[in-house]
């Protein structure tokens, strides 16, 4: 999955591959000047953006399974946020809470169920509730298995309704997150950070922020436009069933220009990539 950037140096266009990291060590094919590309942005939210992408040209199969790591992902933000906003009140320093973190998830890393078990914890100690939309059914996991796990082939609107869904709960745990959000992008700064002191000193730092469909809440800021969250029912907060439909018509066409041509070349392509 590439995404276009632009040399420091010489300033023309290059070709990056999206890193799991966030983090790109790239050499410009133009003029060989060496640079370091930060993208200020979490899993979930290039996962759920892809999924976008791949339900605009007509991917439905594989948008779900993409809109599904993007929530399984999402899941893992929240739980990270929660935990540092947390221990960010104790004792410890950020350096010692995110050890903990991360020596903590090592145990749910590899099992969705379990890092789904962490989250409802983390969110019943945050809200002081149930996390009563973890139901199958709310999380449209049904639809979800049959698809990525059965080889259904999804109608588009089944696939709108359920990234609809996702979206909807994404958005709507972002706004309770509200401030807390900016802990895990605290988080996200801090490897970074750690990246940078290791690079040699003629590498060029680049650090970008890309158009995305949850980009407006990003260290947990309000929405222009949109009220604070409704305070006549505090204790049930409701998912937006319109929301992602407005998200995509607002933020749809940066997307657009940031993924259109390299998700359609992308799946045609043959293994390795261009690089040489
Ligand atoms: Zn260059």
């Amino acid at each position: 999955m590439l995404f276009p950037t632009r040399c420091p140096e010489c300033a023309r266009e290059v070709r990056a591959e999206f890193a799991d990291s966030a983090v790109h060590d790239l050499t410009c094919p133009h003029c060989g000047a060496e640079f370091c590309v930060l993208v200020r942005k979490h899993k979930f939210e290039v996962l759920f953006d892809l999924g976008t992408r791949a339900l605009m040209d007509g991917y439905a199969r594989e948008a779900v399974a993409t809109f599904a790591a993007a929530l399984e992902r999402f899941f893992e933000f929240y739980v990270r946020a929660a935990v540092l906003e947390r221990m960010a009140d104790s004792e410890t320093d950020f350096e010692g809470a995110l050890a903990a973190l991360d020596g903590t998830w090592k145990h749910v890393s590899a099992q969705s169920e379990r890092q789904l078990g962490m989250f409802a914890l983390a969110y019943l100690l945050r809200e002081g509730r149930a996390p009563d939309f973890l139901t199958p059914q709310a999380l449209g996991s049904e639809f979800r298995n049959r698809v990525v796990h059965r080889g259904a082939l999804p109608r588009r609107e089944e696939v709108e309704a359920y990234a609809a869904r996702v979206f909807a709960l994404i958005d709507r745990l972002l706004t309770e997150l509200g401030e807390g959000a900016a802990h895990a992008a605290l988080a996200q700064e801090a490897e970074f950070a750690a990246h940078l002191a290791r690079l040699p000193g003629h590498v060029t730092a680049v650090f970008e922020e890309h158009p995305g469909m949850f980009r407006a809440r990003r260290f947990g800021g309000d929405v222009p436009g949109k009220a604070a969250p409704d305070k006549a029912a505090p204790d049930s907060p409701r998912n937006d069933a319109q929301a992602f439909a407005r998200a995509l018509a607002e933020r749809g066409p940066g997307l657009d220009h940031l993924l259109r041509e390299h998700f359609l070349k992308e799946p045609f392509r043959k293994g390795g990539g261009d690089r040489s």
